[in-house]
């Protein structure tokens, strides 16, 4: 066998190789920017055919936009460094659809060093996208869900240590006062005896729906503290504008007049209610400032119960 036909099955071997692979390969000559080859497989994942790829320009316009500019800039840098790279972007179709590639290439110099043409394999990732699209919804969901409540839908109580201390450092830069209003409800324990541990989670939920509507800043809070417990927080309210919210809640629950048979206050379920606001100059940590608070609803347990206590913070 001469030398020539030897090379030239090898080519054959070559081109066979290429062309059955999944991974696209294409060349490109660096001095005119035209492709000096594209495998057949781009017609069956674009649709655009073999011959239609003729410059760079034409790869170029097949890049959604909004990966386009990044993506040509990128390469075109690194080509010109003569740096090996990589890059991922959405490839249009020929039917207006797009399919994420990602694009290995290698940069092939002459004996000069110059950077003669770029040889690359553009390889199909859009499964790999899909997957990685799924979950980043998913971890969005999930961290939804770690800030929720699971029996009433409101916010948990992390999700609400979590706002307390964003909230707090906020009162220290705007210098507005910050309150809060601890709720429990009388008698849970009774109510619960009395008409069942179902009737009791449907008692929570519609209390806790209810202090929901009760908000009016965007800002404000609602959370579940504890079983029976509610905490809602007001930034940039002073104590008479908490005081206002925490009478709303009591008259809504009031509303609300779910039976308890036991209850003193008219037989209908009512809460204890703490209310706390803390200046901003006010020394104080955020844990004083909620066993404050909680203080206060203690304080109205022992007068009595359905009633709002108040903290008084002295400066
Ligand atoms: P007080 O008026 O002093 O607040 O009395 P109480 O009975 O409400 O308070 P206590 O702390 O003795 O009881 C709270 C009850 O709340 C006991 C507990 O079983 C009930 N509880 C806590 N979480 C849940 C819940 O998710 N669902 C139901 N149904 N009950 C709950
Ligand atoms: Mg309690
Ligand atoms: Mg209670």
């Amino acid at each position: 066998m001469s030398d020539v036909s030897e090379l030239s099955s090898d080519n054959a071997v070559y081109k066979t190789l290429l062309e059955s692979t999944k991974a696209i390969p294409w060349k490109i000559d660096w001095a005119t920017m035209q492709f000096a080859y594209i495998g057949p497989q781009i017609e069956a994942l674009l649709g655009w055919s073999q011959e239609s790829w003729a410059s760079a320009n034409d790869w170029a316009q097949r890049i959604h936009p909004e990966d386009r500019d990044n993506v040509v800039n990128f390469c075109v840098a690194q080509s010109k460094a003569g740096v090996d790279h990589e890059a991922d972007y959405r490839a249009l179709t020929k039917e207006n659809g797009y399919v994420w590639i990602r694009d290995v290439v290698h940069v092939v110099r002459n004996a000069q060093g110059e950077v003669e043409s770029l040889i690359g394999f553009m390889f199909d990732i859009s499964e790999r996208k899909k997957t990685e699209e799924k979950l980043l919804v998913l971890q969005k969901e999930l961290e939804a869900l770690s800030f929720k409540d699971g029996l009433t839908g409101i916010a948990n109580r992390r999700r609400f240590d979590t706002s307390l201390d964003l909230e707090w450092q906020n009162t220290r830069s705007s210098r507005l006062p910050l309150s809060l209003i601890l709720f429990d409800v009388d008698f849970f324990k009774q109510f619960n005896d009395l008409y069942g541990h179902i009737a009791g989670d449907h008692c929570l939920t519609r209390i806790a729906q209810t202090l929901n509507l009760a908000l009016a800043g965007p800002r404000d809070l609602v959370a579940r503290y504890g079983g029976e417990e509610f905490i809602i927080m007001l930034p940039e309210t002073d104590a008479n504008g908490a005081q206002r919210v925490a009478e709303r809640c009591q008259r809504l629950i009031e509303k609300l007049a779910i039976a308890h048979s036991q209850s003193p206050h008219g037989q209908r379920v009512t809460v204890s209610i703490g209310v706390g606001t803390v200046m901003p100059g006010d020394r104080l940590t955020t844990t004083d400032f909620i066993q404050g608070v909680d203080r206060q609803l203690y304080v109205a347990k022992q007068n009595g119960r359905n009633r709002i206590e108040t903290l008084q913070i002295a400066s």
